[in-house]
């Protein structure tokens, strides 16, 4: 089985295994519980964000809250700020190109009466910087910016983001990482917080961590024994917190070397697949590596999944297979892409378990299931 899904989850790390169970054996205290191995807990814990600021080379600017995933540490970011901004900045500037739970978060916000503003995105899926800089008043409180797309693996202008974001000093920049990790650098400078999950970068399912320059920012949104700074209570699973950093480590170490390695399978891939008539690539310039979208017009999303998982090929769609344009994906859609390219789009998706021999059997897999859905090609 060559696995080609990464953006939507990839395996843990061998290591990361052995501590979670390691760590779950022999230090499965609970870090709020007064007695000595509370306490013992207690002060792993405390190291283990120590090691994620020197991981990421945060200067202590950051208080970092361990969640169960990005779409936790999302909900806790954006509600608590918007909450604890309201009287004051209740309008919320995102954009289209965000993950659902970002999207959905901002959504229901505006159904509580948040005035809620899409930023444009161009052609090549960035959030258009001018459009941006027109949207932002004095009450704006809340700007959502991605890092890395997750449907076609635009990288978004973070910094160019937050100099704009900052002329307005009521506003915070919220990112959302999760693509970004251990695939391109990551861009905290301007950032307010920021949202990661570890089973995209070879952590476990289950974990998320959110990162806040200043936690008193956020209002709790999830209320109990007042754990993690009060933002997210429930008892901390330390074994998650401690695997975390195993897959953190590595995956930001290795950043640069994958970066390269993901760009030559990926170029690859790109001048394979330009021989085939019909077949578009719609990830941009500039995207991130390890992410190519590719549309095939005439034929589901949905069809080529499963042509492709006959082979043992696994990969996503990215549309839902539907005629209705409002069901069409929303990032495609928003870079103008054509509904009969959208409705035909896969994602590729690689990472660091990915081998240049998958690639040859992916393009082996891409010639056969090319030529049994030749005919409906348009
Ligand atoms: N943000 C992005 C960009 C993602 O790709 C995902 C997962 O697909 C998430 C957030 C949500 O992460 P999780 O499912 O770990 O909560």
């Amino acid at each position: 089985m060559i696995y080609l899904d990464n953006a939507a989850t990839t395996k843990p790390n061998q290591d990361v295994l052995d501590t979670y169970l390691k760590v779950n054996q022999s230090l499965y205290f609970n870090p709020n519980s007064p007695h000595q191995a509370g306490l013992q807990a207690d002060q792993l814990l405390q190291q283990t964000k120590s090691q994620i600021n020197d991981i990421l080379n945060l200067n202590q600017a950051f208080d970092i809250v361990f969640t169960s995933g990005a779409t936790e540490s999302n909900n806790i970011a954006l509600k608590g700020i918007a909450y604890k901004k309201k009287a004051f900045a209740d309008e919320i500037i995102t954009s289209v190109l965000e993950h659902p739970s970002v999207l959905e978060v901002v959504r229901s916000l505006e159904l509580e009466g948040f005035k809620v503003k899409y930023v444009d995105v161009t052609k090549e899926g960035k959030v258009d910087l001018n459009h941006l800089a027109n949207l932002m008043t004095d009450s704006v409180g809340l700007v959502t910016c991605m890092h890395v797309n997750n449907v076609m693996g635009q990288v978004q202008p973070i910094s160019e983001v937050a100099e704009i974001v900052h002329q307005f000093p009521k506003a915070h920049l919220h990112v959302d990482a999760v693509q970004a990790i251990g695939k391109i650098p990551l861009i905290f400078e301007g950032v307010d917080s920021l949202s990661l999950s570890g089973h995209k970068f070879h952590g476990l399912k289950g974990q998320g961590v959110l990162f806040v320059r200043n936690i008193h920012q956020i209002q709790p949104t999830i209320h109990g024994g007042g754990q993690e700074f009060g933002v997210r209570s429930g008892t901390v699973n330390l074994p998650m917190d401690i695997a975390i950093v195993k897959a953190m480590k590595t995956s930001v170490q290795n950043t640069s070397e994958l970066n390269k390695t993901l760009h030559q399978f990926n170029k690859d891939i790109c001048d394979y697949l330009s021989r085939f008539q019909g077949v578009q690539i719609h990830s941009p310039q500039g995207s991130a590596p390890h992410i190519l979208n590719v549309g095939l017009p005439g034929v589901k999303g949905e069809v080529l999944v499963n042509a492709f998982s006959k082979h043992d090929i696994m990969l996503s769609t990215t549309s839902a297979c539907s005629s209705k344009k409002a069901s069409l994906n929303e990032v495609l859609l928003a870079m103008d892409i054509p509904v009969k390219q959208i409705e035909g789009s896969i994602r590729i998706s690689m990472g660091s378990h990915t081998t240049h021999e998958h690639i040859e059997i992916f393009k082996d897999k891409f010639n056969k299931v090319y030529e049994e859905v030749r005919e409906l090609l348009r």
